[in-house]
């Protein structure tokens, strides 16, 4: 095996080999099936004993080189592409769940992902047992003797509050269990879960892996042995990313590290912004001093994120109206675009849940999500100070 060269390397040499035209940058292999020789090769690539392109349900080109990318980023020894962020996730749950297993997992998790723990899961006698993003020492009290799976994800959505990789994994390491991490919000290029002991590291590519709102995508990489049964799983039902998105995604890695170095500079810089503003309460960024789990972010994250929260002074009504002055940035339900985006959860995205459900996952009246984008700085805090101006 050749020796793993630095992340930046990795996620522009990592490239499929050439064909007989000797292109420079990969070409989109768009083709459902692949042909054989004889008899025999097709028999052998089958049974396996050959290793190649046979479906591209199965492998194609295009997504075997994004998720090598994304394996090397991410340390992990193997992974499988997904059409989306939620098909990864669900079918990485499927594939390793039994009927009748029980999951742990922190409540602060992407909203579909929670819908599928409390929806879907259950109908196959699939329980899972939630502790609040303060709650880390209840952990251990919540696995039972049929807990498979402990998941989280950090830095969590919407709230940008910061779980302890490290601790966590030690707990499922020490119960045995499949630790499982959400790394959509930090990408490989600031945190790296394998290192602090996860198993499977998921990602909706749909966010800064692509990072110009273009496509929809997911991938899970990690231990060989589980991402072997997820492969399989795969394979036989069909959630497997599309040829064309692979080989859009395969050119976003090309410029993850530099984007996500000044996703993380414009997002601090309007952090320190907010935090002097007198129409706003408290803001919520992980390389914030004021971060309640500063110290830890400081530990597992390289960078602070892109993802900047905060509490706008006089709630519910205040949010609305600062959407509705916003002149520049994006009102859009996607994150992690060139483009600055603003949600304001309580009166959108969340909208539907009760107060008292919607503060477990510390969404507050008055919190407003910035996922910051790599406009100038400047133009992005004028049109936040005027639309927070009153
Ligand atoms: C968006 C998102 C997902 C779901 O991804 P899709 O690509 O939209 O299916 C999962 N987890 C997190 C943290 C996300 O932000």
């Amino acid at each position: 095996m050749t020796k793993k060269k630095h992340f930046e390397t990795e996620a522009i040499r990592n490239q499929t080999e050439r064909s007989q035209f000797s292109e420079h940058s990969t070409p989109l292999y768009l083709t459902s099936s692949f042909v054989f020789d004889d008899a025999e090769e097709m028999r052998a690539s089958f049974a396996e004993e050959k290793q190649r392109n046979l479906y591209s349900r199965f492998t194609n080109p295009n997504t075997s080189e994004f998720v090598s990318k994304v394996v090397a980023m991410e340390g992990a020894e193997s992974g499988y592409a997904f059409a989306t962020g939620m098909s990864a996730i669900f079918s990485s749950f499927a594939a390793l769940l039994n009927a009748g297993d029980h999951i742990v997992s922190c409540r602060s998790v992407f909203g579909s992902t929670h819908s599928m723990f409390t929806k879907y899961l259950p109908k196959w006698n699939i329980e899972t047992s939630y502790f609040k993003v303060d709650e880390v020492d209840l952990v251990e009290s919540l696995i039972k003797e049929n807990t498979t799976i402990l998941y989280i994800e950090t830095p969590t959505n919407p709230a940008v509050d910061i779980l302890d990789l490290a601790l966590i994994g030690k707990i499922a390491k020490k119960h045995n269990l499949i630790y499982i991490v959400d790394n959509c919000f930090a990408t490989p290029y600031i945190q790296q879960p394998i290192k602090f002991g996860a198993d499977l590291v998921i990602h909706s590519a749909t966010k800064l892996m692509d990072g110009q709102g273009r496509v929809l995508a997911g991938v899970t990489v990690g231990k060989e042995d589980l991402i072997r049964e997820i492969y399989l799983f795969a394979r036989n039902t069909g959630p497997a990313m599309s040829p064309f998105n692979a080989w859009v995604l395969s050119k976003s890695l090309e410029t993850l590290a530099i984007r996500v170095e000044k996703h993380c500079e414009n997002a601090l810089k309007v952090a320190e912004f907010l935090e002097e503003n007198k129409n706003v309460d408290l803001v919520k960024y992980p390389f914030l001093k004021s971060h309640p789990q500063y110290n830890v972010a400081q530990q597992q994250m390289k960078l602070g994120g892109n993802i900047v929260a905060f509490e706008i002074k006089g709630g519910i009504e205040a949010g609305r109206k600062f959407l509705d002055k916003i002149k520049m940035c994006s009102l859009s339900a996607n994150l992690g675009d060139t483009r600055t985006i603003v949600t304001h959860p309580s009166s959108t995205t969340h909208g539907r849940l009760s107060e008292e459900d919607r503060l477990e996952v510390g969404i507050t009246n008055g919190l407003v999500r910035v996922s910051v984008g790599l406009e100038n700085v400047a133009d992005i805090i004028e049109d936040l100070t005027q639309a927070l101006s009153n």
